[in-house]
């Protein structure tokens, strides 16, 4: 059908309007809706899902933004994207690419602004906020460890949802504009709960412990892959109770509150990854 064809009856415009609905509105859900225990938020620092529009007899597509695989979930006859998007990305339009067994796509998705707050932060010891040359080394390589980590991918999704880690008291949110000593640092990836050095820090999911160690700014950590890109991250422990190639089942001990690496007090900082970036953890808490 033409647009002039359309035009020409009140019919025709109502269904030309359906079509142009169906093909460009549709491919992402309501604010609050979801797909399995995640939810749909799509900000930076937020998670989009996407219908990939591809029926769900079909086998698995394979989603990417950038290069990075996307986890993708079957409900309601369809195929669903759950795309971490990272706390730098630009509101706009983003874009999925889309492999089926037939053919390659693309499929976009926007992206809502959103304002954190600003949060300053006084370090007493200057060195963790402007780290000394020999530290600049091992920080260098602690990055490379990480992204080695970020990028470990369990093929099954192994949990049907989130619980949180602990019992304490939420200090920092997710997504702050950081200041350590005045000056500006990336934003917060996770959120804060402040809690007695030795509160046991439980699993909130089943999932597979892909590292653990003692990083310059995160202290004693702790990495679980939940599968499909899905991670948690633990950092600043006292203690440590799992090792790397562990599994773990929801609610078993895997560490202790502490104060290690770049903190003012025990807490500890918990982050959710999708797709090698940090989201909202409530977004996988939703149930
Ligand atoms: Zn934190």
């Amino acid at each position: 059908m033409s647009t002039s064809s359309a035009a020409r009856t009140s019919s025709g415009v109502v269904l030309m309007c359906t079509l142009l609905l169906s093909a460009f509105c549709c491919m992402s859900m309501a604010a609050g809706a979801g797909v399995a225990f995640f939810e749909h938020n799509p900000v930076p620092g937020g998670i989009a899902i996407v219908d990939l529009q591809v029926p769900n007899s079909d086998i698995a597509p394979s989603a990417k933004l950038g290069d990075r695989e996307v986890a993708v979930i079957a409900q309601n006859g369809s195929w669903y994207a759950i795309v971490g998007i990272a706390l730098s990305t630009e509101p706009g339009t983003s874009t999925l690419s889309v492999d089926t067994a037939r053919s390659s796509s693309t499929i976009d998705f926007e992206v809502n602004d959103i304002q954190y707050e600003e949060q300053r932060i006084v370090i007493k010891d200057d060195r963790k906020v402007n780290p000394a040359p020999l530290d600049m080394e091992r920080i260098k390589k602690e990055n490379v460890r990480i992204a080695a980590v970020k990028a470990y991918r369990h093929e099954t999704l192994l949990s049907d949802g989130f619980q949180l880690p602990l019992e304490g008291i939420l200090t920092s949110p997710f997504g702050l504009r950081r200041f350590f000593n005045d000056q500006p640092r990336r934003p917060h990836g996770g959120i804060d709960i402040a809690a007695a050095t030795g509160t046991p820090i439980y699993a909130p999911a089943t999932g597979l412990v892909v590292d653990t160690g003692d990083y310059f700014f995160n202290g004693n950590s702790v990495f679980l892959e939940h599968g499909l890109g899905l991670q948690t991250f633990y950092a600043h422990l006292s203690k440590i109770h799992v090792k790397t190639g562990d599994r773990v089942s929801t609610g078993d001990l895997i560490g202790e509150v502490g104060e290690t690496g770049r903190v003012t007090g025990p807490h500890l900082h918990w982050s959710v990854g999708l797709n090698g970036t940090w989201v909202n953890p409530y977004l996988v808490m939703s149930e």
